[in-house]
């Protein structure tokens, strides 16, 4: 059926003003001023093939885990929180997803904003790829952030039944009374398209990866769990895990697609050699 040739102008327009970011009155870009890459954990697998299906079975493989905090004017804006700082007490690790991960803190997040003198409550704004345990498990200490979360991920998180989905409310329950923007896509964050949400379900219902115009090295986009490491991003694998396949997989088409768009580079979370190459705390990527 043909759509009224308004209806088109009006959904052509709408499409414009979801894929342009908002510039300042200047015409530039807002300015990100710095971007820190800390350390949130590490953990290891005995059997990588259920990040890699059919691929790599039996083989173990170790995972970086990293928390973002970019400052931009007066706001910082954390992603992701990482593993809870309690597993630093346990030098042996802790068990996690039903047995598939132990789970290790070597540096924790606290001292790691303290090192670079950032209380929690100077943290103005806080958002999480999602609501897995290894991404959420310091959110209790942002009670005074606004939350910038999925509507889709915010109903699972804060629903009926949280375990269902694989989520410990213990880990972020304080946040429930803090100011929430519940979105339903993208979302640029501060307004100039200098930092942009990114919704890329699949890997959960409200998955989300975020693009940051960084003022020197350019574009990057953190992954999130859109995809775990380069080489199930280079074949395009999929988790057994994973919410929803083909979600995933129309996920990592979008973003390959914006990567070429923006000239981005794409820092995936999990990845260990890649993270490796990250400044770490208190040097900072810019
Ligand atoms: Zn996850």
């Amino acid at each position: 059926m043909a759509l009224p040739r308004l209806a088109i102008l009006l959904i052509s327009i709408a499409a414009a003003l979801v894929s342009t970011p908002a510039f300042a009155a200047d015409g530039t870009r807002g300015t990100v001023e710095r971007m820190y890459v800390l350390e949130c954990g590490e953990s290891r697998t005995e059997d990588v093939s259920l990040w890699s299906p059919g691929v790599d079975v039996g083989v173990a493989r170790e995972f970086s885990d990293n928390c973002y905090l970019i400052r931009h004017g007066a706001h910082w804006l954390l992603w992701d929180s990482g593993m809870s700082d309690a597993i630093a007490a346990k030098p042996e690790g802790v068990s996690a997803g039903g047995g598939i991960l132990t789970l290790f803190v070597r540096r924790t997040l606290a001292s790691q904003l303290a090192e670079i003198g950032v209380a929690p409550t100077d943290i103005t704004h806080v958002a999480f790829s999602h609501f897995h345990g290894d991404h959420v498990g310091n959110a209790n200490l942002f009670t005074a952030a606004t939350v910038l979360v999925q509507r889709a991920e915010y109903d699972l998180a804060f629903g009926p039944d949280p375990a269902k989905a694989g989520y410990v409310p213990a880990l972020y329950e304080k946040l429930k009374d803090n100011p929430t923007v519940k979105l339903e896509g993208d979302h640029d964050v501060f307004g100039d398209g200098s930092v942009v949400i990114l919704a890329t379900p699949g890997h959960t219902p409200g998955h989300q990866s975020l693009l940051v115009h960084l003022p020197k090295q350019g574009a990057v986009v953190l992954s999130g769990d859109m995809v775990h490491f380069r080489e199930n991003w280079d074949a395009q694998r999929v988790p057994v895990r994973n919410f929803d396949q083909g979600q995933t997989i129309r996920s990592m088409e979008r973003i390959a697609t914006l990567l070429v768009a923006e000239g981005a580079v794409l820092w995936i979370n999990h990845d260990r050699t890649q993270s490796a190459t990250m400044p770490r705390v208190p040097r900072f990527a810019e």
